[in-house]
């Protein structure tokens, strides 16, 4: 594996996704040989921590995801940790931070290697970096990155205000911004799919295919999470990053080569031909719903911290099109929603019929053939499927669809990083591939704006649909409307 040296900074540091994920994942790049002796990770938030209680919970947040993990190896691990207490509104503490950062960067030799990683409210990720820039925490001798969770702004408008912030610090090619979504095997391997393979790629058009669709499907409820979801909802939570992110790896034609710029030039190509609706084709394309209750579980309502009249779509379904050579006439359906029959992410690719159906005349009019369905499992598995038509076993001419499925064995998933591992480890290495760049996100924002405006001016009949179901009739309706249907329904 290749080493890497580099001095992390985590605002936000006492929280759950640091402890949840940040920290269990910086551990495995470490026992993978990522990280050597030359790294330092600085810890802060407001809590007034020690470097031991540091330590200590960063400890038990490696036992807590690996509990097979070598402790011996998380001790000398953690041993690289520190914590500063740190209020990022008040300029002084910077200051303070500066200083540790220097010595951290003499005492472990990591030549100004600096990634900044803002894992606390949005509000704070503008000031933090202009912070970082002003009061000279940025190296002069190595290579600053930052990296930003998500939301990135909540339209297109506060994105943009962001971004001039970040800008005013860091150039475009120091800005990851975090999509996890990315950092799933499985979603990488959408290029690998498509790149890798004529059978797949020459097919790959509106000659061919009818239509695609993407589900992310929840299960679980808003849990605790309220705060913030009850403001943002299923559009600006799900849509507007992970399934445009999605969507344009599906759309994009061929890069030049396997590089972040390459690649990133041809999905920011894709996103400025999907087609902007205007609010009459908003309505007509885009549907909503919230969840409510079954026999189990409450209405969405009904959860803790939700307001008894909320508005907020916790589903949300839609169809988009693009407007050029390659997807004319193509549907991209998208759905995503809490409380749903399951937890999966899957993305189907829906082939045209054969023009004539040869079994089904003159002898057997009962014969129909199914179309080809090539089926990409993001998650919990991951694997291809694809359905293919063939001679029902026996006398007679009967069709029926078959399928060749590819799954994950067990040993190939134990190989694949967590998405937050591989995501820290790309930001080691400077390659942005797989991080959102300011064009995509801004071509999203103005997409989901439309349609976020006009939900906005009207009052929905929610709740439209029981939890544990797909979501509201109206999702079903959508593709009927077109003479289509989910390829995955219950
Ligand atoms: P959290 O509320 O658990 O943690 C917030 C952290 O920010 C704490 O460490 C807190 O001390 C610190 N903080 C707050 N105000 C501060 C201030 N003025 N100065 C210094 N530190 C301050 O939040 P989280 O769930 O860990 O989320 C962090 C980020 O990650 C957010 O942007 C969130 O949207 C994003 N995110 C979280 C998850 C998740 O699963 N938790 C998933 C996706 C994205």
């Amino acid at each position: 594996a290749t080493e890497y040296s580099s001095l992390f900074t985590f605002f936000g540091g006492t929280g759950d996704l640091a402890k949840r994920k940040l920290y269990p994942s910086l551990f495995k790049l470490y026992v993978r040989g990522n990280l050597g002796e030359h790294f330092a990770v600085l810890g802060t938030a407001r809590d007034s921590w020690t470097d031991d209680k540091f330590r200590e919970v960063v400890t038990q947040s490696i036992k807590d995801d690996q509990p097979d993990a070598d402790m011996h190896a998380a001790e000398i691990f953690v041993s690289h940790f520190y914590y500063i207490a740190h209020d990022v509104t008040d300029k002084a503490h910077y200051a303070v931070m500066k200083d540790l950062v220097e010595k951290l960067d003499k005492q472990y030799s990591i030549n100004g290697n600096r990634i900044f990683y803002l894992s606390m409210a949005p509000r704070f990720f503008g000031e933090v970096a202009l912070n970082l820039k002003s009061e000279g925490l940025l190296s002069e001798n190595g290579s600053n990155r930052l990296v930003i969770e998500k939301p990135f702004g909540t339209d297109f408008t506060t994105a943009e205000t962001l971004n001039d912030q970040l800008s005013g610090a860091f150039d475009e090619t120091q800005i990851y911004r975090i999509d996890h979504y990315l950092g799933k095997e499985m979603v990488q391997n959408i290029q690998a799919l498509r790149f890798g393979n004529t059978l797949v790629e020459s097919l790959w058009n509106n000659r061919y295919i009818d239509n695609v669709q993407v589900t992310l499907s929840e299960k679980l409820g808003v849990e605790d999470r309220a705060g913030y979801y009850d403001t943002a909802g299923a559009l600006r939570d799900m849509v507007q990053n992970h399934i445009m992110q999605i969507v344009s790896q599906l759309a994009m034609e061929q890069p030049v080569s396997f590089t972040d710029a390459d690649v990133r030039v041809e999905k920011i190509k894709a996103l400025r031909s999907l087609r902007v609706y205007s609010p009459a084709e908003a309505a007509k394309n885009f549907i909503r719903g919230q969840y409510g209750a079954n026999d189990t579980e409450p209405a969405y309502r009904d959860e803790p911290n939700v307001p008894k009249d909320s508005h907020n779509d916790t589903f949300v379904a839609g169809k988009l099109l693009f407007d050029n050579y390659r997807w004319s006439g193509v549907p991209f359906y998208v759905r995503t929603g809490k409380r749903l029959a399951d937890k999966f992410t899957r993305i189907d690719v829906v082939f045209k019929k054969p023009l004539i159906d040869i079994f089904a005349f003159p002898q057997n009019r009962d014969n129909s053939l199914a179309p080809n369905v090539l089926t990409i499992y993001v998650e919990p598995n991951s694997g291809f499927s694809l359905q293919l038509n063939a001679k029902t076993a026996g006398q007679g001419f009967e069709t029926e669809p078959i399928h060749l499925d590819f799954q994950q064995d067990v040993a190939q998933k134990e190989e694949t990083p967590e998405p937050y591992e591989r995501l820290l480890h790309d930001t080691l290495k400077g390659d942005q591939t797989n991080f959102a760049s300011w064009d995509e996100v801004s071509y999203a924002w103005k997409f989901v704006d439309v349609i976020q405006k006009l939900w906005d001016s009207e009052t929905p009949d929610f709740p439209n649909y029981i939890s544990g179901s797909m979501g509201p009739a109206a999702s079903d309706e959508l593709l009927q409307r077109d003479h289509r249907a989910w390829v995955y329904r219950l």
